[in-house]
């Protein structure tokens, strides 16, 4: 199917879309990867009556260290992400950006798109939630700064304001003795996830000082699954409190019943793909290098 007619726009700067944003008010969407908005605006889904396309500003493809944090910027693509210095300190960027889709999608998708959409069975906002992850945001009258757990705000729904843009995320670096994973359950690579787990420990010899735990299509926005984290900190790692943990993490959410499977399916896949999750982290956290992929059914 054909999008609904719509204005093109072409903006020269971040602060150009704003102001463009701004002057055309509601009915206009932003374009970045277009990954998201294209297929909705042929499905018809989403009909906006104005794009301003940021594809093409200079510069903003960046994810530099600085000041104990990684910059991404607002057109820093999955790949970007996948080849990055970011991605090789902290694995679970890498996990989760290798893992989006195919070649063309993580070409094409952005990072700040993906958490624009706040699709609730997108990758990247479980694994932004269990690091430190700030929202930089943009608009004519000035900048503000948001946590990631309160931008997202429901399904599809975040807390931009009219006539403002996402500038970049920032994620807190993180230390030493520390390590994370992050899995999903996929029907097949170009699909979005049934189920997913993101984990991140810091580990005090045997004993895990600090965990955060956070999952992912598993309700309308991602789950902080804070009993699960607190059933894992001040206790030894061992398979007795990796699965109470777990169990937490499978009673933390609600899963929808759907054409991707039962509620009782997905709290399945959760305590699954939680076992294997925190175990890399773990041996990550020992400054072991290992490898993940998601699983295919
Ligand atoms: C076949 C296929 C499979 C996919 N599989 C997965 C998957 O498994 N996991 C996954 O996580 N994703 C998946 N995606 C989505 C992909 O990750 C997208 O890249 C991402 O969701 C959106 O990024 P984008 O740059 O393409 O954004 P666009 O599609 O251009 O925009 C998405 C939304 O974000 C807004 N937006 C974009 N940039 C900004 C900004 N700077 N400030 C404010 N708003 C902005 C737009 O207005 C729009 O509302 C898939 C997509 C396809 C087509």
């Amino acid at each position: 199917m054909y999008p609904r007619p719509f204005t093109y726009h072409r903006a020269a700067s971040l602060k150009d879309a704003a102001a463009t944003l701004a002057e055309l008010g509601p009915e206009a969407k932003l374009l970045a990867g277009g990954q998201s908005l294209v297929p909705l605006m042929k499905l018809r889904l989403s009909s906006p009556a104005a794009l301003i396309d940021v594809g093409h500003i200079q510069g903003l493809n960046y994810i530099r260290a600085e000041n104990g944090a990684f910059r991404i910027g607002a057109l820093a693509r999955h790949t970007d992400m996948a080849q990055s210095a970011a991605a090789r300190h902290v694995p679970i960027l890498h996990d989760c950006a290798a893992g989006i889709a195919d070649v063309q999608v993580r070409n094409w998708g952005t990072v700040v798109g993906s958490i624009a959409e706040a699709d609730p069975t997108g990758d990247w906002a479980p694994v932004l939630l269990v690091l430190d992850t700030e929202v930089e945001c943009l608009a004519n009258h000035g900048r503000r700064s948001l946590g990631l757990a309160g931008f997202i705000q429901d399904a599809f729904t975040t807390a931009l304001r009219p006539g403002e843009v996402m500038q970049e995320l920032r994620v807190k670096a993180t230390e030493r003795g520390s390590g994370g994973c992050y899995l999903a359950f996929k029907r097949c690579a170009p699909v979005y996830a049934s189920a997913s787990v993101a984990v991140q420990l810091a580990l005090e010899g045997a004993t895990c000082r600090q965990a955060r735990v956070a999952l992912g299509a598993v309700a309308l926005t991602p789950v902080v699954a804070t009993e699960s984290a607190k059933a894992l900190e001040g206790s030894d790692l061992n398979a007795k409190s990796i699965a109470r943990a777990a169990e937490a993490a499978a009673a933390s959410c609600e899963p929808p019943c759907d054409g991707r499977g039962s509620t009782e399916y997905k709290r399945a896949l959760i305590r699954k793909l939680f076992t294997q999750a925190v175990n890399v982290a773990a041996r990550r956290a020992r400054g072991e290098s290992v490898e993940v992929s998601h699983h295919y059914a």
